[in-house]
């Protein structure tokens, strides 16, 4: 029986482990050598895997010493920045949660066609350059953490930047940009957990993030700020903790619903653990999903001693990490790890 969880030293990995520890399991880092004088530092961590890339997972003498520990794999955003989809759904160690729908978070068109199925409202997507008539937010494919997006209102300002990301090697083609409406409200940032063990879809907490530049922006003065040559970057510093409006809650649990619903229609066995709806709350408090992510977000870091609102359904500080560890527990001890493992 699996007894080890283990994970990529980066993103999530401390708040995994640490939950892992606490759920009563041993815990596994493969971490790159140069960051091990980081995670040498913390007691829970009981085997490191030294890498020289994180790429290295990919090789089989390493995933066979994770089934030789029998670990199970907790995947997380680094994963899904360092490794293509077909890279991630070959290796053959099992992973928490559903490994093939990762691919639906990396590909803009499944992504989308994932939230409409679920009934989300999403932001316009302007399909060529030549139909941006309002304030377009033009991004990259894949989890790159806000970096290199940027905005325009019009074709030539599309033009412009894509120069500037192909002066910088950024990218090649126009068609690795995706443009969509940007909407204007609040950031929000929805972490939920479903449980296939017991039925029920959590709300685990709420995050705003905190990017850089976009988020200092307001700190300089009008008057200076037209000076600023750059354009704002929405590269993710960390996280800022929020509570929602209670009444918002109501919306909250029923896009919760409608994923994991639509999730288990689009791509079996569907949406076990954690995910993050992300979107805007817009001056009538409607809630437009720009992303989605099927697994942990780091923005549950800032929860390690429990949130808001895992303290009304749990009494024992739980963090998303010790979530899914007691979740593996409970599938352990109900003898069906099959329906939380792929
Ligand atoms: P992402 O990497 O897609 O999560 O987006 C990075 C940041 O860009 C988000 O935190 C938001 O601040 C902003 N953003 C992304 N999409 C939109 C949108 N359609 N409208 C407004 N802001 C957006």
């Amino acid at each position: 029986m699996r007894k080890i969880i283990g994970t990529l030293g980066s993103h999530c990995s401390l708040q995994v482990l640490k939950g892992a520890k606490d759920e009563g399991f041993k815990t596994l880092l493969i971490t790159e050598k140069k960051r091990y004088h980081v995670y040498k530092r913390f007691n829970f961590i009981d085997h490191v895997i030294l890498v020289d890339s994180f790429r290295d997972v990919l090789q089989s003498d390493i995933q066979n010493r994770l089934n030789k520990l029998e670990c199970i794999l907790i995947p997380h955003g680094t994963l899904i920045s360092t490794l293509s989809s077909d890279e991630i759904e070959s290796i053959n160690v099992p992973f928490f949660g559903n490994k093939f729908i990762l691919r639906w978070e990396a590909d803009r068109n499944l992504k989308q066609k994932l939230m409409l199925e679920s009934k989300l409202q999403v932001p316009r997507a302007i399909n060529s350059k030549s139909e941006i008539d309002e304030l377009c937010i033009v991004k990259l494919h894949g989890a790159a953490g806000g970096k290199g997006y940027f905005l325009t209102s019009d074709q030539n300002g599309f033009e412009e930047g894509f120069h500037k990301l192909l002066n910088d090697n950024v990218v090649t083609d126009e068609n690795e940009l995706y443009i969509q409406e940007y909407v204007k409200g609040v950031p929000v940032f929805l972490h939920f957990f479903y449980s296939p063990i017991s039925g029920d879809i959590e709300f685990m907490g709420v995050d705003r993030r905190y990017e850089s530049d976009i988020d200092g922006i307001s700190r300089i003065p009008s008057k200076h700020q037209l000076n600023v040559p750059t354009e704002p970057t929405y590269n993710v510093i960390g996280n800022i903790p929020l509570v929602l409006r209670e009444s918002l809650l109501e919306g909250v649990y029923q896009m919760g619903e409608n994923f994991v619903q639509a999730s288990e229609r689009l791509v079996p066995p569907g949406i076990p653990g954690p995910f993050c709806l992300e979107g805007v709350y817009t001056k009538d408090a409607k809630f437009i999903t720009f992303e989605f992510s099927a697994r942990i977000v780091a923005g549950t870091n800032l929860y390690v001693s429990g949130s808001q609102y895992s303290e009304f359904l749990f009494q024992n500080g739980m963090s998303m990490g010790r979530r899914i560890a007691l979740e593996i527990k409970n599938a352990i001890s109900k003898r069906k790890l099959d329906r939380v493992l792929t």
